[in-house]
């Protein structure tokens, strides 16, 4: 397997430090909104590769840091009259039902930053005293000049960055690039005792001790959206590098960004949409079929035409779906057709082992579909061990995409399209039957709902008046 790596701007074989155990590292959110469905792509593109991963016999360990202390955390909390850390755990609960909404799997571990004020403290101690870090006033700083390294993810270069970063009045640091590790506690703000007094932790600071804590010193595949690359990844590079003498991470995956009209989503714009709107009036595998349908490392255009017809296209796998098991249960032991599913497969797990191309991966499952459709349409007795092998390729795809519904997940979805899909399901059986006469009748009673069903050879959709 090929992992396009930030790091060596180059595809890599993928080759982690002790196999089969994989670590990986995700940056999670900072709690003090809900996400938007930007960030949404991360987390459901880094889920599927992760499924991935176990699909391929790795043992995985995912762990998410929460943000849970941070400038915006507690200027929102102020505005609320709310404390920082009843507040950071309310918007916790609510990304935990945003990414259960978007059938992303739970981490291994979701450390907190607040749960983590010790090995921070320890953390900075360390590069206090290999020289990397330096106190002024009860704030302290790394020195950015001090890691030779510095820009080697990013690509910059620390001259170049240096005079084009601001002056700011009072500047207490040495260098216009140093950042906080740990910041002096102003008026009102939540506080933990240190060796440098009271104060919290930078943002940066947290991702390298919680990653050591969980995962160890190397680990092998750090994961986020292009925006983190810069400063903050890099930032944890000169933390954890500076701290420990050691490579950090083998393999950085970084997510594109999501655009709407060809321009990033972003709050400034007004073209923004949190995960909560978005997956209110869209399945999860709809949005997930959008995501997959598009390479993780390149932009990604988000509309809602663009998900009605990622939806069109599930509907030709629920269709399938359906048939496939109606078929199973009329199954016999006739020969088997000839259909090498094993060559599909290789195929889908070549796609995906190539940088992880999931936009192939799904154009693969799609044109297996199409194959078995055509035995499916002969409407004769097929044998059953070559359909439940067609199952399984298909229940196995599926899942690392999240883009099959399940039986599990039918009390998530709207009880309206279950019914609808109920009835479309059935006048199918009933047409497989030859019950004409039934078929009919539930379409015309279907259009007296205002439910129109368009039939093709991938199956039946519907469109409501
Ligand atoms: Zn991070």
């Amino acid at each position: 397997m090929k992992i396009y790596n930030t790091l060596t701007k180059s595809k890599e074989e993928f080759e982690p430090v002790n196999p089969p155990q994989v670590t990986f590292y995700m940056c999670g959110p900072t709690v003090y909104d809900l996400f938007h469905i930007g960030n949404g792509r991360s987390f459901v593109m880094s889920d599927m590769f992760r499924k991935y991963l176990i699909y391929k016999g790795y043992n995985v360990k995912f762990v998410m840091n929460l943000t849970d202390i941070d400038d915006k955390i507690i200027k929102r909390s102020n505005e609320i009259n709310t404390d920082a850390k009843e507040f950071a755990e309310k918007i916790i609960k609510e990304f935990f039902t945003d990414i259960e909404r978007l059938k992303v799997k739970k981490a291994d571990v979701y450390p907190k930053a607040t749960e983590h004020i010790n090995e921070i403290i320890d953390l900075i101690k360390i590069l206090q005293e290999k020289d990397y870090a330096y106190e002024v006033d009860g704030d302290v700083f790394y020195n950015v000049s001090k890691f030779i390294g510095y820009g080697k993810l990013s690509g910059k270069k620390i001259d170049d960055l240096e005079s084009g970063a601001r002056i700011e009045i009072n500047e207490i640091k040495k260098n216009p690039l140093d950042f906080a590790l740990w910041k002096n506690a102003k008026e009102g703000e939540p506080f933990w005792d240190s060796p440098w007094g009271k104060g919290r932790p930078g943002w940066h600071i947290e991702c390298s001790a919680m990653s050591m804590k969980h995962l160890g010193e190397t680990i092998d595949i750090h994961a986020g959206g292009n925006d983190l690359i810069f400063p903050h990844h890099e930032n944890e590079i000169a933390q954890s590098e500076g701290a420990n003498g050691k490579q950090f991470v083998r393999y950085w995956m970084h997510f594109g960004f999501l655009n709407i009209k060809d321009e990033k989503m972003s709050k400034s714009l007004g073209n923004f949409f949190t995960a909560r709107e978005v997956t209110k009036k869209h399945s999860p595998e709809s949005i997930r079929m959008l995501f997959a349908q598009t390479h993780y490392r390149g932009p990604l255009n988000f509309s809602e035409d663009l998900l009605d017809s990622a939806a069109k296209g599930l509907e030709k796998l629920n269709n399938f779906y359906e048939l496939l098991i109606s078929a199973i249960e009329k199954s016999d032991e006739t020969p088997k057709p000839e259909v090498d599913i094993e060559e599909f497969r290789k195929k889908f797990e070549d796609a995906l082992d190539d940088d992880f191309n999931t936009p192939q991966g799904v154009a693969i499952i799609f044109d297996f579909i199409k194959e078995i459709n055509k035995i499916l349409a002969e409407n004769t007795p097929i044998n059953r061990n070559f359909l439940l092998d067609v199952k399984s390729f298909v229940d196995s795809t599926a899942e690392i995409l999240g883009i099959l519904k399940t039986s599990e997940d039918a009390g998530s979805k709207g009880i309206e399209d279950q019914l609808i899909n109920l009835l479309i399901n059935l006048r199918t059986k009933a047409k497989a039957d030859k019950n004409f006469s039934l078929a009919d009748e539930i379409r015309d009673e279907m259009i007296k709902l205002g439910i129109t069903l368009r039939d093709s050879k991938e199956g039946t959709t519907y469109k409501l008046n």
